[in-house]
């Protein structure tokens, strides 16, 4: 099976359909790792995308607070401003979509999706020491996940575990053959919300039987994504950010 994973939409409609042209033809079903919703300012089109055509998704730090307010006080005010005004923008079918999403690990095939780690979906796999927790708590030798927008992750090569920087993919598709004998915490990067210094959107390809995985990243529609966040009266930084990718 040809996967296409995604991560962290952040309803950027613009990227999420530059990706779609970007990959076409090259996967069977689509994955996510979380965060369809909050920052952006579509999350009406993207939902309804993974609904119509997502194979599976699990539930984003982000797509839990657009529909509880439980968890809010840990954001900061930007990010808060953008989840209170998800909420009042998410059709009815597209917030019980969300409501519905699994929480991770979401077992699949030969491997697993998670938003933040195997452990919790808030938490963040940013170091190799992170990671070395995380990767006690998978049951498979492969998970994807998201949650610090950045692309690369992580591999166990049984004596360490060594980081995948994230700038892999920035002089094109950058093919990688998993190796049975080791294990892998692999972040697509963020779609709709870039943050390691380049704005272009990034996914991944994962073929299941060649074992092969693919990071990728695609110029997008930045400035109507921006044109969009302005137009909904969310705060000015969320539309600044996406052009310098931080
Ligand atoms: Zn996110």
């Amino acid at each position: 099976m040809r996967y296409l994973i995604v991560s962290d939409i952040h309803s950027n409609w613009q990227a999420l359909r530059a990706v779609l042209g970007h990959a076409e033809g090259a996967w069977d079903q689509a994955l996510c790792c979380g965060d369809l919703v909050g920052y952006g300012a579509d999350p009406n089109p993207v939902t309804e995308w993974f609904r119509d055509h997502g194979s599976y998704t699990v539930r984003g730090n982000h797509d839990k607070v657009s529909l509880d307010a439980e968890d809010l006080e840990w954001f900061n005010p930007v990010a808060r401003a953008a989840a209170e005004w998800t909420r009042t923008a998410l059709t009815r079918e597209n917030a019980a979509f969300i409501a519905a999403l699994p929480r991770g690990p979401l077992m699949i095939e030969d491997f697993e999706i998670v938003h933040g780690s195997p452990l919790d979906e808030d938490d963040y796999l940013a170091a190799a020491a992170d990671a070395h927790q995380a990767f006690g708590y998978l049951e498979r030798r492969l998970a994807f996940f998201g949650h610090t927008h950045l692309q690369g992750g992580f591999v166990w090569n049984r004596a360490r575990v060594e980081t995948i920087p994230s700038f892999i993919a920035s002089e094109g598709p950058a093919p990688v053959e998993l190796d049975g004998e080791c294990a892998y915490l692999i972040n697509p990067g963020s779609v709709g919300q870039p943050r390691d210094g380049d704005p272009r959107a990034a996914y991944a390809l994962y073929d299941s039987a060649s074992k092969v995985l693919t990071y990728e990243r695609t110029e997008y529609d930045i400035e109507g994504a921006q044109r969009r966040i302005m137009e909904e009266g969310l705060p000015a930084i969320l539309a600044e950010r996406l052009l310098v990718g931080r």
